[in-house]
C-alpha cells in the first residue's frame, strides 16, 4: 500500500459531548461556544482549538502508517480557500502532496472555479504534486451519485485544472457503470494529456500579479471575502493577465519576490506583523492594489482605530462607513491633457456607477491626480426627484501614490465585491487598469483576440508554455455549457528569458509546428483558433 487518503475525516459539525468538553475546557478554560460570533472569546479559542485536534489526529495517523512504511503516508481530504476551515500554511507543510476535492461546476459556477482551486492549493503547497479530483457526473446536493455530465464540461473542467497546475485523478463511485458516455470523452482526455506530458512538468509559473487569500479573515471577520475575490478572479480572466494567488500568512520575501504586484481584496484582517511585510514588499520594488476594508483590523478581527497600511494608501480613516448606497455615482475626473492611465476604455464616460459599501476616509498627503470622485447617493424616486444634489465634489474614491520603485492603489469601497455581483464592465476597467498601472513592466504574456480565455503561463527545464483554456460559452456567464464554441485567431506575445533562443514552438493541440517571429526578448506566435484548452510549447535552447 502507497498510502491512504482519507475522506470525511474531520467531524461533522460541533461535536458537544463529554470528551470535547473536557478537552476544550482543558486547553482554552473555556465552555464549548453556543455562538458563531468570532469575536466571543470561547469561540474564537474553539476555532484555533479544533484545528489544532484535527492536525494532531493528521500526525499520529501519519506516524503510525510510517511506523509499518516509512514511504508511506496518511493524506487527508482537505484544503481549499478562505473559507475552508482549516489553516492551508500548516497543511502545506504538513502534505507532501495533496488531492484537491472540488470535482465539478455545481449551480451555475464558473468553469475557471476549479483553476482557481488550482491556485488556492498551490498558494501553500508551491511546486509539490497536487492532484484535482474531477467527476463525471453532476455534483449537485441531490447526490446523483450514478449521474454522468455531458463530454464537453468534463473536457473543459479537466483543462482549466491542468493550465492551473493540477494532475487529473477522475471519480466514479462503484463499479457498476448504468451509463457508460463518460467513458470515451475521459479516455479521449488521458490520450491528450498523455501526449502533451513532457510540456506539463512545471517548475513554476511566470504570473507576476497575485491575489493574498485570508483564512483569517474569514474566520474572525467574515466579511464575505470570496465575493472580493471573486470580483478579483474575474477581472483578472477577462483581462487575461496570468495570475497567482498567494496565503495571507505566506507574504515572507522567499514567497511572494517573484510577484511584482500583490492584490489584497478587503483583506480586513492582517496583523502588524503582515502589514510590515506588505511594507518590505513594497520597499523592494512591488506594487500593493487594496481595496476597501483592507488592515482595519488586527490579526484577530479585532478593528483598529486607522488602517494598518494608513501610510501606505496615504489615506487615514475617519471612523464611518457608509452603505447599501443606492443610486451613487463615481465622477471620472478627466484630465484634457492627459487622462489617468487608470481611465483607459473610459474616455468618452462622465459617470460611472458606485460601489455599494464605502468607507470615510481623509487623504493624509496631497495626490497628484484623482480620477475618481464621489457622487453621493440621490433618491431614485418618485422621479421628479431624480436629480444629483451635488453633481461634483472632491472626494477621492481612489488614492494612486508611487512609493520608489513600487506603486500604491487604494479603492475605499467594495469595487471587487460590486463587481462579482454586477459585473459592469466600467469597473472590469478599473479594476484592469489598475492592475496594469500597479505592475509597471512588460507582462510576461500577452494575448490579444475574440473571447474568454483563461491564459496561464509555466516555465518547465528545458521549456516555456503558455496554456489557453477557451472559456467562450453560450450560456454566457453561466458555468453549464453543452457544445465547445472554437474561438478565433489569437495573437500571443511571451517574453523570453534574458539570452535564450527558441528552437521550436509547437501548438500541442493542432499539433503543428508553428511559425514564430522574435524581436528582442518577445515572442510573437499566431493561434489560429482554440476549441477548448491549447498550448503554446516553445523549446529553448
Ligand atoms: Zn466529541
Amino acid at each position: 500500500m502507497d498510502g491512504i487518503f482519507i475522506n470525511r475525516w474531520d467531524g461533522s459539525g460541533p461535536c458537544f459531548c463529554e470528551h470535547c468538553q473536557k478537552n476544550f475546557k482543558g486547553a482554552s478554560g473555556f465552555e464549548l461556544p453556543r455562538t458563531n460570533n468570532p469575536q466571543d472569546p470561547a469561540r474564537r479559542a474553539y476555532i484555533l482549538w479544533r484545528q489544532q485536534r484535527l492536525f494532531d489526529l493528521w500526525q499520529h495517523w501519519d506516524r503510525a502508517v510510517r511506523e509499518i512504511n516509512p514511504d508511506s503516508c496518511v493524506i487527508p481530504n482537505t484544503g481549499g480557500g478562505a473559507t475552508s476551515s482549516l489553516d492551508m500554511k500548516k497543511i502545506g507543510e504538513l502534505a507532501p502532496t495533496l488531492m484537491a476535492d472540488r470535482q465539478a461546476r455545481h449551480g451555475l459556477m464558473s468553469p475557471w472555479a476549479i483553476g482557481m482551486n488550482a491556485k488556492e492549493y498551490r498558494a501553500a503547497l508551491g511546486m509539490k504534486p497536487i492532484v484535482g479530483i474531477f467527476s463525471v457526473g453532476l455534483e449537485e446536493p441531490y447526490r446523483w451519485k450514478d449521474s454522468v455530465q455531458n463530454g464537453a464540461e468534463i473536457q473543459l473542467w479537466v483543462a482549466d485544472l491542468v493550465a492551473n497546475g493540477m494532475r487529473p485523478w477522475f471519480t466514479k463511485f462503484g463499479g457498476v457503470l448504468h451509463d457508460e458516455r463518460w467513458l470515451k470523452p475521459v479516455e479521449d482526455i488521458y490520450r491528450r494529456l498523455a501526449g502533451w506530458e513532457n510540456y506539463l512538468r512545471n517548475e513554476r509559473p511566470l504570473a507576476r500579479v497575485a491575489v493574498v487569500y485570508s483564512k483569517q479573515t474569514a474566520w474572525f471577520v467574515g466579511n464575505k471575502v470570496e465575493d472580493h475575490i471573486n470580483g478579483w478572479y474575474q477581472a483578472l480572466i477577462e483581462a487575461r493577465i496570468p495570475f497567482e494567488l498567494v496565503h495571507d500568512r505566506l507574504l515572507d520575501a522567499a514567497h511572494v519576490n517573484q510577484f511584482k504586484t500583490l492584490i489584497l481584496p478587503n483583506i480586513a484582517a492582517l496583523s502588524d506583523a503582515q502589514c510590515d511585510q506588505l511594507r518590505a514588499f513594497v520597499k523592494n520594488g512591488g506594487s500593493v492594489i487594496a481595496t476597501y476594508e483592507t488592515s482595519l483590523c488586527d490579526e484577530w478581527g479585532v478593528r483598529r482605530k486607522d488602517f494598518g497600511l494608513a501610510d501606505l494608501f496615504g489615506v487615514g480613516w475617519k471612523g464611518r462607513a457608509e452603505g447599501p448606497m443606492q443610486n451613487s455615482y463615481l465622477r471620472l475626473e478627466h484630465d484634457t491633457a492627459r487622462d489617468h492611465p487608470l481611465l483607459k476604455g473610459l474616455e468618452d464616460a462622465p459617470r460611472i456607477v458606485n460601489g455599494v459599501w464605502r468607507l470615510e476616509v481623509e487623504p493624509r498627503e496631497k495626490f497628484a491626480q484623482v480620477p475618481l470622485t464621489l457622487i453621493p447617493s440621490y433618491p431614485d424616486l418618485p422621479m421628479e426627484k431624480v436629480f444629483p444634489r451635488v453633481e461634483k465634489t472632491d472626494i477621492a474614491q481612489v488614492f494612486l501614490r508611487e512609493s520608489g520603485k513600487g506603486r500604491v492603489v487604494y479603492f475605499p469601497w467594495d469595487i471587487d465585491r460590486t463587481f462579482w455581483e454586477v459585473l459592469s464592465v466600467d469597473h472590469f476597467k478599473l479594476l484592469r487598469n489598475a492592475v496594469e498601472w500597479a505592475t509597471n513592466e512588460a507582462p510576461p504574456v500577452s494575448v490579444s483576440g475574440g473571447g474568454v480565455l483563461d491564459v496561464t503561463a509555466w516555465r518547465q527545464k528545458n521549456s516555456m508554455t503558455v496554456h489557453l483554456v477557451n472559456l467562450t460559452n453560450p450560456m454566457m456567464m453561466k458555468g453549464p455549457l453543452r457544445e465547445l464554441i472554437p474561438v478565433s485567431e489569437q495573437q500571443v506575445r511571451l517574453r523570453l528569458p534574458d539570452g535564450a533562443r527558441v528552437s521550436k514552438v509547437h501548438l500541442l493541440a493542432e499539433d503543428t509546428k508553428q511559425r514564430f517571429t522574435q524581436r528582442g526578448r518577445e515572442l510573437h506566435i499566431i493561434v489560429p483558433s482554440i476549441l477548448d484548452h491549447e498550448i503554446v510549447a516553445v523549446d529553448l535552447v
